[in-house]
């Protein structure tokens, strides 16, 4: 069985929607594996995102992924990875298919209430940040 990482955001665990993220998972087919709160340092958000350091928008990334409480959760499915990233949504919550994570819970395109590791050797690259 697939394992990935869900990662709630700040601005999600600031509006205490934690539990109902979970539902959706348990809804939609995932088995909660571990779970465990963090707030990361800037190096450790400056690794977690290195993929986007050069992009125009990573400074604003980082400042907000360290600005609260962040929630990793390691789920198990099949084929879990992209089963996910389908429950999740698009970047953008206004482009999101209604009814994923971030059409719901999404306030825009950087404060987008979840992450979701994009393939099996990100999902091992970011669980190992929390477990
Ligand atoms: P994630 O990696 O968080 O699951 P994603 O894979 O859909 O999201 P990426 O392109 O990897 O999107 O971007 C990583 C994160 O950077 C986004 O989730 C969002 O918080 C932020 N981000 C992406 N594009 C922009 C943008 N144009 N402006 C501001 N923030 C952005
Ligand atoms: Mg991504």
């Amino acid at each position: 069985m697939e394992r990935t990482l869900l990662m709630i955001k700040p601005d999600a665990t600031a509006r205490n929607v934690i539990g109902r993220i979970i539902s959706m998972l348990e809804e939609n087919g995932f088995k909660v594996v571990a779970i465990k709160s963090k707030h990361f340092s800037r190096e450790e958000a400056e690794r977690f995102y290195e993929v986007h350091r050069d992009k125009p928008f990573f400074d604003d990334l980082v400042n907000y992924i360290t600005s609260g409480m962040v929630v990793g959760i390691m789920v198990e499915r099949e084929n879990a990875v992209k089963a996910l990233r389908e429950l999740v949504g698009a970047t953008n919550p206004k482009e999101a298919r209604p009814g994923t994570i971030r059409a719901v819970f999404g306030e825009s395109i950087e404060r987008n209430a979840v992450h979701a590791s994009d393939s099996y050797e990100n999902a091992q690259r970011e669980l190992s940040f929390f477990f």
